[in-house]
């Protein structure tokens, strides 16, 4: 690229506000991955709790293997409620952190059926009081499940949008999820979250150097080019 070129990409993105880079970031991604959706396979609310819990430092492919064989076993909120932890444990162990897991798990679908009619809650609050359940998983419920404003600060969301400069050095999930809240419109948190992870599993990178040759924001991005 030419340097009059870059300089004018540099002008271009300094003179932007946090919420107009957001927005052109969210329409660059949208156009990018039209389709992209939660990784983790699931037909009931219920199921995408297990799985969000499961997929905690284990790939979202190994997790929707691993929850076929939990689900032929426990079939439904009250099976796996009365399950013993030990035998969720020996299930769920190729995705790691099994007696945890399985822990949580088990205590999580007792208080669903003691405390919410067997029925997943639809308010952040009270997710929040789910075992097992954080910010994270309860905004990706939020999300995925009842259609509301969610921003679920997973790694790649951290990662990405440090890199592109939406945030600046933040990297407490919590402090990440605040300052996107007032930058990315509501409706489009969700959607915006599921489109990072695409590009960050695809393209901007953690283990390899970014490939900011071929990405739809490089016009955009703080980082583009610059070594970490
Ligand atoms: S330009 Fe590079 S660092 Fe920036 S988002 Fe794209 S791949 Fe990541």
């Amino acid at each position: 690229m030419k340097e009059t070129e870059q300089k004018a990409i540099r002008w271009r993105r300094e003179n932007l506000s946090k919420e107009e880079l957001a927005a052109a970031v969210i329409d660059a991604l949208r156009w990018e991955y039209p389709g992209a959706a939660c990784t983790l396979d699931y037909n009931q609310a219920w199921k995408l709790l297990v799985s969000v819990r499961l997929a905690a430092q284990c790939t979202d492919a190994r997790v929707n293997v691993v929850v076929e064989d939990l689900y032929a076993r426990f079939p439904d909120v009250h099976s796996l409620a009365c399950a013993d932890v030990d035998e969720i444990e020996k299930i769920v162990k190729p995705c790691g952190l099994g007696h945890s897991k399985a822990r949580d798990i088990s205590a999580c679908m007792k208080m669903l059926e003691s405390q919410y009619g067997g029925c997943v809650p639809d308010d952040f609050d009270e997710l929040l009081k789910l075992p097992g359940v954080g910010r994270k998983s309860a905004n990706l419920i939020m999300g995925d499940v009842f259609g509301k404003p969610a921003i679920v600060t997973d790694t790649h969301c951290i990662r990405l949008v440090n890199r592109m400069g939406l945030v600046d050095g933040i990297k407490e999930p919590k402090k990440v999820e605040m300052a996107l809240w007032k930058i990315v419109p509501p409706e489009e948190g969700s959607d915006f979250c599921h489109r990072l992870v695409y590009h960050g599993r695809d393209v901007c990178t953690a283990r390899t150097k970014p490939y900011c040759d071929r990405c739809c924001v490089s016009d955009l991005c703080a980082k583009n080019g610059v070594q970490e």
